[in-house]
């Protein structure tokens, strides 16, 4: 475990934004690009527990920490984060995670992200810049044009590099650039045709796109070995110990009478 500091926020939407941390024991980052950690915040309510991943660019492996984290109505993590001020403190545990990069280079690496499950793929692709990649295809599923983060980086990155291809997926706005389509991932993937013996995927965020995505790829005789996913699944608190009923006291004051 280790301290990190909010040390920069940044917006990048009207719902997400991004947050740097720095270790404050000083030390370097050792992870594998894709994997997330475990940030214990306090509030006025004591300790909870958030998980984010990674979504380091400029620097991999230096001694901060990039998050990129979008709005929940009512979350709590929410409420202290998007009404912070740089100098917030948590403890950070990791790094955790199955969702990196594949050792040898498939036919085609595809890669499908709804909104901030973006983020691990960003290490990633700057991991790729050093490997001799085939083919790589990011699909991204959004809502509309201001959910568009990381569009300019994704764009440049896409004409500097010949292996790689971006897929904009808008669901409740229509396309207005060539990378654009209407509808949803899960759509695009099927577009794409991927082949079980050559390709390899990687799936993130939102679980119902997981599901479907998954559904699709095991009828295509895809095994799990092939399609590494990730789930943004929220987080639960610990439930509180319910009262006990009035039979149920009743009971136990009856069982107690008889073994005593
Ligand atoms: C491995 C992993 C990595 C993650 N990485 C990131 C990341 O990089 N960036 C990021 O923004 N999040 C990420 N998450 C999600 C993150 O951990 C939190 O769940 C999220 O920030 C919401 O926390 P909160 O405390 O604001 O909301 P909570 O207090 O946990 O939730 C408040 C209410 O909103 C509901 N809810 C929570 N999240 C959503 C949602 N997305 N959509 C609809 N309803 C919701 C809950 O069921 C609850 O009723 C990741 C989750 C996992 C498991």
């Amino acid at each position: 475990m280790f301290e990190v500091r909010l040390s920069r926020i940044q917006a990048l939407s009207d719902s997400t934004r991004d947050f740097q941390f720095i270790r404050e024991d000083g030390e370097h980052l050792d992870y594998v690009p894709g994997q997330f950690y475990r940030f214990v915040f306090e509030d006025l309510d004591g300790e909870f527990e958030r998980s984010y991943s990674l979504c380091n660019f400029d620097e991999l492996y230096g001694d901060t920490l990039d998050l990129v984290i979008s709005k929940v109505e009512g979350g709590r993590a929410t409420r202290l984060l998007f009404d912070c001020e740089e100098g917030l403190t948590a403890q950070v545990t990791g790094p955790f995670g199955r969702l990196v990069l594949p050792d040898e280079n498939p036919g085609r690496l595809i890669m499908v992200a709804t909104s901030v499950g973006l983020a691990p793929f960003m290490p990633m692709l700057k991991a790729l810049e050093t490997r001799d990649m085939n083919k790589v295809v990011l699909l991204l599923g959004v809502r509309d044009h201001t959910e568009f983060i990381y569009g300019d980086l994704l764009r440049q990155y896409a004409q500097a590099h010949d292996y790689f291809e971006v897929r904009f997926c808008i669901s409740r706005e229509p396309p207005r650039a060539p990378d654009e389509c209407s509808g949803y991932v899960t759509e695009q993937l099927k577009a794409l045709d991927p082949v079980a013996d050559t390709d390899h995927l990687l799936l993130c965020g939102n679980p119902a796109m997981i599901d479907d995505a998954w559904g699709y790829l095991k009828e295509k005789n895809f095994r799990p070995k092939k399609v590494v996913r990730e789930k943004y699944v929220f987080a639960r608190e610990k439930k509180t110990a319910k009262a006990l009923t009035e039979d149920q006291k009743k009971l136990i004051h009856e069982k107690m009478k008889k073994y005593s």
